[in-house]
């Protein structure tokens, strides 16, 4: 076989689709967020970033920057090792003790990443816990459809948010041990999920809750707990997964629970076992982000500020966009080409950067353009966005108009 050839039949596919991936190549300036440098070949252009998940500015905290730089000048850079096999810091005990806190859990189990948090986690307990069915919320996140692929347990997928099918649906598994798989705020159309409704469904078939909280840990809850936090609800669900990457700031995910379901995990799943532990330092930092966040409300207020003022000046020029009750806005496009070419006008004629999102990511002719206000966004920058934004709608409207 000529593989060349059979990839770049396949990309070429990608790219008469408009689905091929361009990356933004960026420079992250500490202390200058939402500001990067954009190098475009030779050319080095500043642009405000308005898709970051780095939702709080949290990775440019002076507090967290320097328990980074600290436990590195410290501990070296790398953790020397599995958790099993040298690699344990302390570090990583600490940070494990503030994530249970964080959620008011018993115990708490980092992983290299929230992808593989969900990946390891749920291919574990479908895989290990016999004759287990997972039920999961259609539009669950890649690595929970991964997860749950590869534990091989039978996958029963219930309507977006809809606790009457989720209902329906347990009760039709009968007499087997469930777990009901969901998140909090749904990332992409930035939804929230009827929480309240779907933990009294699980614990009235006995099943276990399994909720992913990646985009609201840091996010919402009095202490940053999650909407789970927010509601009251933590300790009715049994295990929390969530980020270190995006509201705090630095990378890794996490597991919360009981101390034997966090046992359990870590002596049986092999994305747990078979990998290099955090560097200590990324171990610190995301502790001290965690810290901060517990107990400053500054960053969530403003950036719930930012929000509100962006959605509020987007109604006026009337361009459209999702309603929801967090802190993502989507900007419907609804179409790839048109997605694509949107974000390269903003990026080249405003220095905008809002990355097109394309399928994979959301189905097809859903493409949308998804904004991500943070309380560094200055009253000029949203009045910059949106005069960029209304320029160009104004262009589709007479491009409409000519066609
Ligand atoms: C981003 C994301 C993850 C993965 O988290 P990372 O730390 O970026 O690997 C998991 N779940 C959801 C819903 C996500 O959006």
């Amino acid at each position: 076989m000529d593989f060349d050839t059979h990839f770049k039949t396949a990309l070429d596919t990608l790219k008469t689709e408009g689905n091929y991936r361009v990356f933004a190549e960026v420079e992250r300036q500490c202390g200058n967020f939402p500001k990067v440098k954009r190098y475009n070949g030779d050319d080095v252009q500043e642009v405000t970033v308005w898709c970051s998940n780095d939702y709080l500015g949290m990775g440019h905290n002076p507090k967290v920057v320097d328990s980074m730089v600290q436990a590195v000048q410290a501990c070296g850079t790398g953790a020397g090792g599995t958790r099993n096999i040298s690699g344990n810091n302390h570090l990583h005990r600490l940070l494990e003790e503030e994530l249970a806190d964080l959620h008011r859990k018993e115990a708490a189990l980092l992983f290299t990443s929230g992808y593989v948090s969900n990946w390891a986690a749920l291919s574990t307990l479908g895989a290990k816990i016999p004759n287990a069915v997972i039920l999961s919320d259609e539009k669950n996140h890649a690595s929970m459809i991964e997860g749950i692929r590869h534990s091989r347990a039978d996958k029963v997928l219930w309507k977006h948010n809809d606790w009457r099918d989720l209902d329906r649906k347990l009760k039709a598994v009968g007499d087997r041990p469930k777990i009901v798989a969901f998140e909090s705020v749904y990332s992409m159309d930035g939804d929230i999920c009827p929480m309240r409704e779907i933990v009294e469904v699980a614990e009235a078939h006995g099943a276990m809750t399994y909720l992913d909280e990646v985009h609201a840990v840091g996010m919402y809850g009095p202490r940053g707990g999650g909407i789970s936090e927010e509601r009251g609800l933590a300790d009715r669900i049994t295990l929390i997964e969530g980020t270190l990457g995006k509201a705090y700031g630095v990378v890794g995910g996490y597991i919360t629970g009981s101390t034997a379901l966090c046992d359990f995990i870590r002596s049986f799943a092999s994305g747990f076992i078979f990998t290099t532990a955090l560097p200590p330092a990324v171990a610190a930092a995301a502790t001290a982000s965690i810290q901060h966040l517990k107990s400053s409300d500054t960053e969530r207020l403003a950036q719930r500020e930012r929000v509100a003022r962006l959605r509020a000046k987007l109604d006026a020029q009337g361009i459209p966009h999702i309603a929801n009750e967090s802190h993502i806005i989507p900007v419907m496009i609804g179409d790839p080409v048109k997605c694509r070419m949107l974000s390269d006008i903003l990026m080249e004629d405003w220095g905008i950067y809002v990355q097109p999102i394309n399928y994979p990511t959301v189905p097809k002719g859903t493409e949308r353009l998804r904004i991500t206000p943070g309380p560094l966004h200055s009253d000029a920058d949203i009045d910059h966005l949106v005069t960029a934004l209304t320029s160009l709608w104004q262009q589709c409207a007479i491009a409409h108009a000519v066609a």
